[in-house]
């Protein structure tokens, strides 16, 4: 494998704990963004509203939330569900968003160059202290 794939692939897994980790509650729970149910965040997924395969929006914590396996791999995602839980979440005080999150995620998607392999190295080591952080703070 080469090295920048391996960095990448470090990089989905760092990021997928890291965006699980911080959506669980003090007793290690997740609840889906999409249908509710509540599960370990070790058994939860981190689903992405803009496909991974952008990588404009692929590390992106405003377009990944946790959702149960069944919605995120089986239901594609429950996109209408997702796109009401980015509303409710978002157009009332992001002001980047510019009153619409999802268009705003479809323009981040866009972007094609994004950032480098050593940003990205960076990235996972600042995702990997937060991580450290909850699982103090949330005896995960
Ligand atoms: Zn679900």
């Amino acid at each position: 494998m080469s090295l920048r794939k391996y960095i990448k692939n470090t990089a989905d897994k760092v990021f997928s704990q890291y965006i699980r980790a911080k959506g669980a509650d003090r007793h290690g729970y997740c609840k889906c963004i999409t249908c509710g149910k509540r599960e370990h965040w070790k058994d939860m997924d981190a689903g992405h509203y803009v496909t991974r395969a952008r990588w404009g929006t692929r590390f992106d914590e405003d377009n990944v939330f946790p959702q149960c396996r069944r919605c995120n791999r089986f239901e594609e995602g429950r996109k209408p569900e997702f796109t009401r839980y980015l509303r409710d979440r978002y157009d009332s005080y992001d002001p980047a968003a510019d009153g619409n999150i999802v268009d705003s995620l479809i323009i981040r998607s866009n972007r094609t160059k994004t950032f480098t392999l050593d940003e990205l190295k960076e990235w996972v080591k600042d995702w990997r202290a937060e991580i450290k952080k909850m699982y103090i703070v949330k005896s995960l």
